[in-house]
């Protein structure tokens, strides 16, 4: 007590502010100072994961984006839930949530919003076959389950005044895939879910379906710890926001984490089939050459850079992987390039990179599963791809088989699956679709017999038959 007593007046404020959890007023005087910002988000596939060795999500990236374009070094704090999300953004562990936090009159009243940057709509989902619900009122007496602390509890506590039969469970995750497996296995009958996070999620719960729209549109916005000093930055974070938006960016970066699998396959074959007679002549003999020195097929190598770049060496990712290639920086050092913008540098570090990986596999798995399996690698990272072949094992399947790894990928995205797994959470399904992608352009370069550039003059691509863009592609693995 004594000890207490003898603190000074200063060291009682801190006290008190730590104890009391009240805002601390230099956290925006220290992101003057250090040049840190501190995001406050949660792990789930739309807000923030990690995609091999670099962290990612639409939440991340456009964060990322912002503190890139002012020279803050940014710092990711991961809560657990939503509510634990709301704690700690009120005590001030961070300047600003971005977690696909719709905006909430609890919630502004609290804290400070940005302007919107995302518009959906909570959905009920069922599982098809059971009683659809048609209306609010057809949710009272169901076994009805939320994320804890989201907003749709906002929204029930408001339509239970109208609907006093109205009841649910709160489910402490940080992600609605926890919501999906419940209803799916037939653990809750209903789920309220986010559009934007049911649309991306649903091919993993392919017998899930929207039942009814619970709402209008609810838009999502960044929420900042109302300390001195937080009204410049939303002032700032909303002129980002204009800029992006008005550069078409904003748009990119939606297209690029929530466009949906199927409509993009559909479109880029047709998409491929043009650029192979209007781009590739531009590229052939540059891939043939690399190709070549790392004894690979260059009709290969022709459609992984496709695949990453689609034959543009200035393409970029919000993440900031660039090139030909779209080699990360980390990838870039190790490979010794210099310049990933120079085609021919990210070509060689492309194809030196998927060399490593095929040696890296256990020697016992052959080809084609062997490639197939470092492309997925090429993608998603050699610890996720092995965390896919422990779980083929597990399930008494083969992880010396591309089909059977291939099946796996998606469980790493699944919320009872990936804590079991060494490496955690990643976007299986989108590994998938990249090496189907590659194979199905690859197959396409193949049985357009495209000539090497160096035995034979330039291909006249305008004089390839109709029938043979209609060829069947052979049948997958
Ligand atoms: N957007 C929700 C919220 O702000 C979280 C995601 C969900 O529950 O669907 O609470």
């Amino acid at each position: 007590m004594q000890a207490i007593a003898a603190l000074s007046l200063p060291i009682y404020l801190c006290l008190a502010l730590v104890l009391t959890g009240c805002s601390d007023q230099s956290l925006y005087q220290r992101l003057e100072r250090d040049g840190e910002l501190i995001l406050l988000t949660r792990n789930s596939p739309t807000t923030y994961y990690f995609d091999g060795d670099e962290a990612t999500g639409f939440d991340y990236d456009l964060i990322k984006g912002y503190a890139d374009s002012r020279n803050y070094t940014l710092r990711v704090k991961a809560a657990f839930t939503l509510e634990e999300l709301i704690t700690r953004l009120a005590k001030g562990e961070a300047h600003l949530a971005a977690a696909g936090l719709t905006v909430t009159p609890e919630r502004s009243a609290r804290f400070l919003a940005s302007d919107p940057y995302l518009t959906q709509k909570p959905l009920v989902v069922y599982k098809s076959g059971q009683r659809r619900p048609r209306d609010v009122s057809e949710l009272a007496n169901r076994d009805l389950v939320v994320l804890a602390g989201s907003s749709h509890t906002e929204t029930l506590l408001n339509l239970q005044k109208q609907h006093p039969q109205l009841a649910w469970r709160e489910i402490r995750a940080a992600d609605t895939l926890e919501l999906m497996q419940l209803v799916t296995t037939g653990k809750a009958e209903l789920a309220i879910i986010d559009s934007v996070e049911f649309r991306m999620q649903q091919q993993l719960y392919p017998r899930l379906v929207a039942a009814l729209e619970l709402d209008k549109q609810e838009v999502m916005a960044w929420y900042l710890h109302p300390a001195e000093g937080a009204d410049a930055m939303q002032a700032d974070l909303n002129a980002y926001l204009s800029e992006i938006e008005a550069s078409g960016d904003l748009q990119k970066l939606k297209d690029r984490h929530f466009g949906t699998l199927d409509f993009a396959s559909r479109l880029s074959t047709f998409t491929f089939r043009r650029k192979l007679q209007t781009d590739l002549p531009r590229w052939q003999s540059l891939i043939e050459e690399v190709a070549d020195e790392y004894q690979l097929d260059w009709r290969l190598l022709a459609a992984i850079a496709y695949q990453e770049s689609h034959w543009d060496p200035e393409a970029r990712s919000p993440t900031g992987v660039r090139g030909f290639m779209m080699i990360t920086q980390v990838t870039a050092e190790e490979l010794g390039v210099d310049d990933v913008l120079d085609p021919h540098q990210s070509l060689r570090g492309g194809a030196r990179f998927l060399k490593d990986l095929q040696r890296r596999l256990p020697p016992d798995i052959e080809d084609p599963h062997r490639l197939w399996m470092a492309l997925a690698a090429y993608n998603i990272g050699m610890g996720h791809l092995e965390d896919a072949r422990i779980l083929a094992e597990r399930k008494g399947m083969d992880p010396h088989l591309w089909p059977d790894v291939r099946a796996q990928l998606p469980f790493l995205q699944n919320p009872d699956v990936y804590p079991t797994t060494r490496f955690g959470f990643a976007r299986g399904q989108e590994a998938v679709t990249y090496v189907d992608n590659i194979r199905q352009y690859h197959s396409i370069l193949q049985l357009q017999s495209v000539p090497d550039s160096r035995l034979q003059p330039p291909v006249d691509t305008n004089a390839l038959s109709r029938d043979q863009t209609r060829l069947q592609l052979p049948k997958a693995l």
